[in-house]
């Protein structure tokens, strides 16, 4: 081999060392800088109020968690990301009132506007639902929800980079997302992780006196059924959030990029 194949060879190895000690460095940067740090700042998942916002029995990965790669920072880093295709149920995370609701928009693109809707909980945070498909909603300001109703279609809107939903909770001020956990999640503390699919939970809960009846009583099938079924309703609307906030008083128009809360 000659003197000059010979150093060529030497720097070809020397650029495969460094190459790979970069692609390292990479690796071990991403897995400490992303994901959710400090897990005891999070709401114990079996308590958990939010069950995941799509279908019973449904699965979907997580494409980006809190503290993402390409966005879920800062303020914004507690939004959750779940890869869906266009057109998926999305349901309440938790039910409420409907306090704010866009679906006018289509594309997507860095500086392409958002579909956005809001539930307003009962103790006053909001839960944000985006990206969803244009003209993709089911309900309408003012409307009360509960856990597990059908709110929109998913889309591909707004600075998407897949079709999918991108889901976060903010204080009624708006400034941040808050840590929330899912109870239906029963793995990984209930905090999604990256990459990882989660299955849906989400049923219409029952209260807790009635957790303690058989399954016949609970179907309606024969008159202590019903009876369950009516306390079941009144229960259900008793929770339920009695005033409105106007939406403008609430939510911002503009503020509807992927990452910002
Ligand atoms: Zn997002």
């Amino acid at each position: 081999m000659s003197r000059v194949a010979s150093l060529l060879t030497t720097k070809r190895r020397a650029f495969a060392v460094l190459f790979t000690l970069a692609l390292a460095g990479a690796g071990t940067a991403y897995w400490v800088g992303t994901g959710p740090e400090d897990l005891s700042q999070y709401p114990s998942a079996n308590q958990s109020p939010y069950r995941l916002p799509w279908t019973v029995g449904q699965s979907y990965r997580c494409a980006q968690s809190n503290r993402g790669i390409v966005s879920h920072r800062g303020p914004g880093r507690f939004a959750y990301d779940f890869a869906m295709p266009v057109g998926t149920e999305v349901r309440a995370a938790r039910g409420g009132a409907v306090v704010f609701v866009i679906v006018s928009h289509d594309g997507h693109g860095l500086r392409r506007p958002n579909n956005r809707l809001v539930i307003r909980h009962e103790d006053g945070t909001l839960g944000h639902y985006l990206h969803l498909k244009k003209g993709g909603s089911r309900v309408k300001v003012g409307d009360l929800v509960k856990q597990g109703q059908v709110l929109a279609a998913s889309g591909h809107v707004g600075r998407s980079m897949i079709p999918h939903l991108h889901f976060h909770v903010t204080d009624s001020s708006r400034k941040s997302t808050l840590p929330i956990t899912f109870s239906d999640v029963g793995k990984d503390a209930g905090i999604p992780r990256m990459f990882k699919t989660y299955t849906s939970g989400n049923v219409q809960p029952y209260p807790r006196a009635e957790q303690t009846k058989t399954r016949w009583q609970r179907s309606g099938v024969w008159w202590l059924g019903a009876e369950s079924n009516r306390r079941h309703k009144d229960f259900q609307s008793s929770a339920l959030p009695t005033e409105l906030p106007s939406q403008h008083s609430v939510i911002k128009p503009g503020t509807t990029s992927c990452g910002k809360a």
